[in-house]
């Protein structure tokens, strides 16, 4: 066996992270992926020869690691970015063209819906994290929080559920407020380029997978899609897998946090690392993609159509013209609805805002049941170095590099994940 030889099982946006590092630092990885394409969960799906995506996806200017992976792989160019907007009926929040803090103060000023008392309840509460550095005593619902910090019903439901349940994919009342602090700081509280909204204006697949598989192909690297590893047992100096035989050095595991406790059978090692991810419990992401006969007059990329619960329609014209995507995040009513009856629901939404909507061509519904796991208080997330020598956990669940600054299940905590454990590896070849 060569000295080194590095396996990562899963070629998600953590995966490729962590192979794109390694193989910059001059170490060719062979990554396997049981699906036909590399992606994972921010991939591309062909829908009757159109290049969608299995759920629209929003990036914000403090992705730092994956613009940082994005950047090499050439592919920031199909990002639009815009200072941050968000609009619903009967709302209306802009962030304008200032340095931090201002940028936040005079957008909390002017915002639409809000009464003074909302917005002074909200400047509040940001001042109140500031002071505390976003680090809560101990962690508790963002509804716990939210409550013991005064903020007013109508603020909330404008402003702090719809954010908490876009960013973190959970509902308030299970929601962890630590890791909603860690998400305002880098956004609201962050510079304006930080809240600034990134729209990808190409496929996910486009935008990841394909770069990163032509990018590491040209560096050594051996990429086996529609590889599904079923085991992975101790051997002397490393790992045996199994599904496609290899042997390696280290193994970077980045399945998805449902399909990891299978993965780890064969290491009894890792029991309480498969024990905690046992624990979780996911919430899933619908969203309809509709194809109109004309491009609809949206005065922004992304508008909510309603309330927490209801969608946000994405114009998606990059795709064809008049494509539009709805959102809707979380468990909730929505998903126990017939599809026709779904679509005509949020058809009605679309034309009580936009008048009379031109004819529309085709419409597909996708749901994501496992979308994330519920993001909740405390939850156990294990480190990414494990305790076994040579085995490293990468993943949107995963610790992180500081577990202070955890992230929810999104891409940027996929791809520091992948970015940490190739450090990891680094630091522990030399
Ligand atoms: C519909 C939807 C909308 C979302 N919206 C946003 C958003 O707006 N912004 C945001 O930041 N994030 C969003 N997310 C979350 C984001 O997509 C995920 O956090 C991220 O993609 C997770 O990446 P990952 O690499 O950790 O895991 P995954 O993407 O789950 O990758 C794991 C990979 O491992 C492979 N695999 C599993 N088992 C094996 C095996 N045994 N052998 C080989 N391969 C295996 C899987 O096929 C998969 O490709 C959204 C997710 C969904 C589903």
């Amino acid at each position: 066996m060569p000295a080194k030889q590095v396996a990562i099982v899963g070629g998600g946006w953590a995966g490729i992270a962590c192979a794109v590092e390694l193989a910059d630092q001059g170490i060719p990885v062979t990554l396997f992926e049981a699906a036909k394409q590399l992606g994972g969960r921010a991939r591309r799906v062909d829908w009757d020869g159109l290049k969608i995506d299995n759920g629209q996806h929003l990036l914000i200017g403090a992705y730092r690691e994956t613009l940082r992976l994005m950047n090499r792989l050439g592919t920031t160019l199909h990002l639009e970015r815009r200072p941050l907007r968000l609009g619903m009926p009967g709302f209306r929040l802009q962030l304008p063209h200032l340095p931090k803090p201002l940028h936040l103060a005079f957008g909390l000023l002017l915002a639409a819906g809000l009464s003074l008392r909302d917005k002074l309840a909200a400047a509040r509460f940001m001042r109140h994290l500031q002071a505390i550095d976003f680090v809560l005593a101990a962690d508790q619902p963002v509804s716990e929080l939210l409550a013991h910090q005064h903020q007013p019903r109508n603020l909330i439901e404008k402003l702090w559920a719809p954010l908490c349940i876009a960013a973190l994919n959970t509902p308030l009342q299970q929601a962890s407020a630590q890791v909603f602090c860690n998400v305002l700081r880098d956004s609201l509280a962050g510079t304006r380029a930080d809240s600034d909204l990134l729209f990808n204006r190409t496929d996910l697949g486009t935008l990841l997978g394909d770069a990163g598989l032509t990018y590491l192909s040209q560096r050594q690297c051996e990429i086996h899609t529609s590889s599904r590893v079923e085991s992975i047992t101790r051997v002397d100096q490393g790992f045996q897998l199994a599904g496609p035989e290899f042997m390696a050095t280290q193994v970077v595991l980045a399945p998805h946090p449902a399909h990891l406790p299978a993965l780890l059978t064969g290491l009894p090692e890792l029991a309480s690392v498969a024990e905690q991810v046992n624990s979780y419990t996911w919430q899933p992401i619908l969203t309809l993609w509709l194809r109109f006969a004309e491009p609809l007059s949206l005065p922004f990329p992304m508008l909510g159509l309603g309330d927490s619960q209801a969608p946000w329609v994405f114009e998606r014209n990059d795709i064809a013209p008049g494509v539009v995507s709805l959102v809707t995040s979380a468990d909730g009513p929505h998903l126990g609805l017939p599809a026709e009856q779904l679509r005509d629901d949020y058809l009605s939404l679309l034309a009580a805002r936009f008048g009379p909507l031109p004819e529309l061509l085709a419409w597909k519904t996708i749901i994501e049941k496992r979308a994330t796991y519920t993001c909740t208080p405390d939850m156990p997330r294990p480190a990414n170095r494990t305790l076994l020598p040579g085995c490293y956990l990468a993943g949107d669940y995963t610790a992180g590099a500081n577990t202070g600054l955890t992230y929810p299940a999104t891409l940027e905590g996929a791809v520091r994940s992948g970015v940490e454990c190739a450090r990891l590896i680094l630091a522990d070849l030399k």
